[in-house]
């Protein structure tokens, strides 16, 4: 086996690749991720695979063989994608649907089916390409909204492979999310992967929260039990390479150095004598950014403080984004008449207030800018992170400066030291701004200086270093759940002394153990195939069968009339052996009367739950309800029959979607225990699924087989997926 290596997959590759006259040219690019991933991508045999930016059109096959090696050189492997993909899948599918519905702009998102099968198709050629790509011990990284499907996908073949996937974006509220006709689809692609980064505590809170609603998964604070894994959700703020924009700044502060033309121009404007100060704004054109907005409130602060007319300019950079986007292009027609008017309205002799730049700029004059700016106005209206913000403070080497950053960007919740403002309230705004340009000196330096610490510990690289190792802990988080994992061998020991044996005990739970659980609890009746089973082992004369149950025995009677099977329900009160009812337990139920009331008012408050009255006890049932009230709903009925509980010997059980209140002398262990000291067995085997059967678990002799089905933790000695598992199991015994 070669070594374990790790498999980066984003939609670009971190190359630049220009192909004149058949002669390639490729160089590193310089972004953010790029940065982050660098070490992780060097290290060992380290692959990334992704898209070269050229499409199949653009190349002929010698050309494309030439591109190929040439990126194997930089450990890349490039997924081909022809002009339609890039047109349906990301022109389409990932900056019309995705990015607006992620980014709350409804109103710009469209739902294209054609464009959704280029998405799914595109998303599979990403996995196939990784899974070409995987030996066992492998680690993949996934990122972004581009590639929602790659986990599932990947998964799908590769099961034993660890998957982390990493959104930059926002994950927004389920309110929005639930109105995405591929909503379902996308929640179990990203379930492929064994840990899902966000930027945010809120991302991460509104992804599980449509997990709960649309998914109905079981979430245990931040894990997602789905089939036989446990998903791990977790935020991770991304930084940047905070070394790298400080030495620059540092190098730029430097007297000797030759100043570019861009800083001539702008060190006009700085006159810190004379009051002058520059403002800087700098965002890709994206209407996720805020820049009407933000043109629209500086006009409002001229027009509210006049006295900053000439004393302040705005320097605003917008990058060129997604031009052939319709909404880009007519948000930069917007933005381009916003700012011809607005220095038009204000304008004089000797200065402009707003000064435009529509261009990309080269990384030394970045560093102009951020060096020369008092102040740097990141107005987002939704972002996912906002990297500008972080470079800003990055560069300020003098520890001086203010930034104003938007509550809606992810930055700014970490960021506390900053000016948080909502950009859509013109009075924040204009106050705010106000409030930067006279800060006294020494607030400015504290607050950078709070701001340069987080940034400087927690960089990029430290970013992808921890993201890493929780990955890595989840490995191991799944490894100890495999590792009781019922295996083929286990099952024909048990099988070969279940052989041998002359005397059997074998219990077997009946909810979600030999049936699966629906909606409606009357529907898991017992079915053809499990009568046949059941009477298999009944007539083995060496078999001590006995079903054991919540259940109540009028519905035992009902279901097992004609079947001679041994039955104990109501979690122990009642045995029928022989098909002679006893009681195990005698129970006072006095206090179910007092207590319904109590429940009657949580059915009422909690749609979708309702009380189920047994002879022993009340459930109180919640699977159907919205999962968050009822998690809120059983927190609050623990409280409030906490009370009542000491007072009446009672025990409230949390089953699966039920919580249930019965007499605490009474539960599946005594019941087992009994049935233990009524003969000498040899073989004991007891299945069971939710925490009412841990009782019996316990109380079950060393020696015993105990399964539990599910992947919930357990002191059984075994696990085994669903009850289709353990009636194919059963099956085998005869
Ligand atoms: N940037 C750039 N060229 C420019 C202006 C900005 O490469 O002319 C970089 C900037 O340094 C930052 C990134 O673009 O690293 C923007 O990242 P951010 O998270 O702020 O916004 P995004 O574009 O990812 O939405």
């Amino acid at each position: 086996m070669s070594n374990p290596k790790t498999i980066i997959v984003s939609n670009r590759l971190p190359l630049q690749i220009s192909i004149e006259d058949d002669k390639l040219e490729v160089s590193p690019s310089v972004g953010g991720l790029a940065t982050g991933m660098k070490s992780v991508h060097s290290e060992g045999n380290g692959v990334w695979v992704g898209w070269t930016g050229i499409t199949d059109e653009e190349l002929n096959p010698k050309l494309r063989d030439k591109v190929e090696k040439r990126i194997a050189e930089e450990q890349c492997v490039a997924v081909n994608l022809t002009e339609n993909d890039i047109e349906e899948y990301y022109l389409g599918f990932s900056n019309k649907t995705l990015w607006p519905l992620f980014h709350y702009f409804m109103e710009y998102t469209v739902f294209e089916t054609k464009e959704w099968e280029t998405y799914v198709q595109v998303n599979q050629k990403f996995a196939d390409a990784v899974i070409e790509q995987i030996n066992e011990g492998d680690t993949v990284w996934v990122h972004d909204y581009q590639l929602l499907l790659v986990p599932q996908m990947i998964k799908a073949k590769k099961p034993n492979i660890t998957i982390g996937f990493f959104l930059h974006i926002p994950f927004p509220s389920y309110e929005i999310f639930r109105t995405f006709p591929w909503r379902s689809e996308v929640l179990e692609g990203m379930l492929g992967a064994d840990l899902i980064g966000f930027h945010t505590y809120d991302y991460e809170r509104h992804f599980l929260s449509s997990i709960k609603r649309i998914l109905r998964l079981d979430v245990n604070f931040n894990e997602i039990s789905y089939h036989n894994r446990v998903i791990k959700v977790d935020s991770f703020p991304m930084g940047i390479d905070y070394q790298k924009f400080w030495e620059a700044a540092l190098k730029h502060n430097n007297e000797t150095e030759e100043k570019s033309d861009l800083q001539k121009r702008l060190d006009e404007h700085i006159d810190p004598k004379q009051n002058k100060k520059l403002i800087l704004s700098i965002d890709r054109m994206d209407y996720t950014k805020g820049i009407p907005n933000r043109i629209k409130a500086f006009e409002y602060f001229l027009n509210t403080y006049p006295e900053y007319k000439e004393k302040v300019r705005l320097v605003m950079l917008a990058v060129p984004s997604r031009s052939n986007v319709p909404q880009y292009i007519k948000l930069k027609r917007e933005t381009d008449e916003l700012v011809g008017r607005i220095n038009g309205q204000f304008a004089t002799v000797s200065w402009t207030p707003i000064w435009y730049f529509y261009r990309s700029l080269p990384f030394d004059n970045l560093i102009d800018l951020y060096t020369s700016a008092d102040v740097a106005l990141i107005t987002p209206v939704r972002d996912g992170m906002n990297l500008v913000a972080k470079e800003y403070v990055a560069t300020r080497t003098n520890t001086d400066g203010v930034l104003i950053l938007s509550e809606m960007a992810g930055a700014a919740k970490e960021m506390n030291e900053a000016l948080l403002i909502n950009p859509n309230s013109y009075d924040d705004f204009a106050d705010t701004l106000k409030r930067a340009l006279q800060m006294p000196l020494a607030e400015q330096k504290t607050r950078m200086k709070f701001l340069q610490k987080r940034l400087k510990r927690y960089d990029v690289e430290k970013w992808a270093k921890e993201f890493l190792n929780a990955l890595n802990a989840t490995k191991e988080l799944q490894e100890v759940i495999v590792a009781k994992e019922l295996t083929e061998a286990d099952a024909s020991k048990i099988k070969s002394d279940y052989e041998k044996a002359q005397k059997r005990l074998v219990l077997l739970d009946y909810d979600g153990t030999l049936t699966t659980f629906t909606d409606n609890p009357q529907d898991a009746k017992p079915d053809n195939e499990l009568f046949q089973l059941l009477d298999t082992l009944e007539v083995d004369s060496k078999n001590n069968l006995v079903l054991i149950s919540g259940r109540d025995k009028e519905t035992f009677k009902k279901w097992f009339k004609n079947k001679p099977y041994n039955l104990v329900t109501d979690h122990g009160v009642w045995l029928r052996h022989n098909n002679e009812w006893v009681e195990l337990e005698r129970l006072k139920t006095d206090w179910m009367t007092r207590l319904l009331p109590i429940l009657e008012t949580f059915v009422d408050r909690t749609p979708g739950t309702f009380i189920e009255r047994k002879n022993y006890s009340l459930a109180w049932h919640y699977r159907t309800a919205d999962p968050e009230l009822a998690q809120i709903r059983t927190t609050e009925l623990k409280t409030v029959v906490t009370s009542m509980i000491a007072n009446n010997d009672l025990s409230l059980l949390e089953g699966n979607k039920v919580m249930e209140i019965k007499s605490s002398n009474v539960n599946k262990g005594r019941a087992t225990n009994k049935l233990l000291m009524e003969a000498d067995y040899d073989f004991v085997m007891i299945f069971g699924d939710d925490w009412t059967d841990e009782y019996m678990f316990e109380e079950a002799p060393s020696d015993a087989y105990t399964v539990k089905v599910g992947y919930k933790k357990t002191k059984a000695r075994y696990q085994i997926k669903s009850p289709i598992q353990v009636r194919a199991f059963l099956k085998e015994l005869d």
